[in-house]
């Protein structure tokens, strides 16, 4: 016997490196009218490195150990911010003290005790830290970091602010590409969906051509968004990697996962995985659905 098209198709689709995870999927890749994009860890490689460090005024804290109470406290995180933060203490051969009481917010950051103080890292807007500390000195940092088009993160002590950090990833080298490639598949304009801020999700969005940047989202805003683009009549697929996207990737009518990172809740929630990390392979396999739905239909 022949193997059905969208058997088959799904059979393609893993040699382009793309587990689709069922017969059904297949044929949803092809009648997507809209993509979205997670940013870090999905059209970034979701590796960002250190770029800078402001301290604030008054000054409590050494770089050194602003540095070394952030990354103990990011320690046990998986967030790619945490393990840049982990990596930049480790390779200043800073000492890692150990944290305590760990606790993470999705979309909004970390806070442990270290060497008996409260350390909070994570998004300047969703900390609650106190209000005792110079808010102009803060404001110039993070605005200094917005415009380079780097992510933001404050790292607090005791609840005061000590520190604003600039944090930078690399765009995928296939990301424009396959940006375009899936603009010209799709009737509507590509989105791009961040917990991050507005500058850094702006820069990486021109990188990679997309215009319609829709930034500082918790992941169940991001979840909003692809329900008011289904309301509005398109078919989404959503592609991401973080814990974070999870519930998004289960409300798209196509989620589709980056694998080599990616968390495993959204490895399970969505309906197929990139296992190579290649942006590319999506359009190619939304290709494939339709070839195949022409055969079927
Ligand atoms: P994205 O949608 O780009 O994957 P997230 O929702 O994971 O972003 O995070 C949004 C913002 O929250 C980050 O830009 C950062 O400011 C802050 N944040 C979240 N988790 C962490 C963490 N572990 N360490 C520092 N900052 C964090
Ligand atoms: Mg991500």
């Amino acid at each position: 016997a022949t193997m059905p098209p969208l058997l088959a198709a799904v059979a393609n689709a893993g040699r382009h490196g793309v587990l689709v995870k069922s017969a059904a999927v297949m044929e949803r890749l092809g009648t997507a009218s809209a993509v979205a994009f997670d940013k870090t860890g999905t059209l970034t490689e979701g590796f960002p490195r250190l770029a800078s460090v402001h301290l604030l005024e008054p000054a409590q804290l050494a770089r050194a150990d602003v540095l070394a109470l952030a990354a103990a406290a990011e320690r046990p995180s998986e967030h790619p911010l945490a393990r840049a933060l982990v990596a930049a203490a480790d390779d200043e051969g800073l000492d890692a003290p150990a944290a305590s009481g760990f606790t993470s917010r999705p979309g909004r950051g970390v806070s442990a005790t270290v060497r008996g103080h409260r350390v909070d890292v994570g998004s300047p807007g969703r900390l609650d830290v106190g209000d005792g500390h110079d808010a102009p000195s803060l404001q110039r940092a993070v605005a200094a970091v917005e415009a380079a088009g780097h992510t933001v993160v404050v790292v607090a002590v005791d609840g005061l602010p000590a520190a604003v950090l600039g944090l930078t990833d690399r765009l995928r080298a296939d990301a424009r590409t396959a940006v375009a490639e899936l603009g010209t598949l799709m009737a509507r304009q590509p989105l791009l969906l961040t917990g991050d801020a507005e500058g850094a999700a702006r820069a990486v969005g021109a990188e990679a051509g997309i215009a319609d940047v829709r930034a500082g989202l918790l992941p169940a805003d991001k979840v909003g968004h692809v329900r008011a683009e289904q309301a509005a009549g398109a078919r989404v697929l959503l592609v991401g990697d973080g814990v974070n996207d999870a519930p998004a990737l289960a409300a798209a009518d196509v989620g589709v996962a980056m694998g080599r990172h990616g968390s495993d809740l959204a490895l399970e929630t969505a309906d197929a995985v990139v296992v190579r990390d290649e942006l590319r392979a999506i359009p190619t396999v939304v290709a494939l659905s339709r070839r195949a739905r022409r055969i079927v239909v």
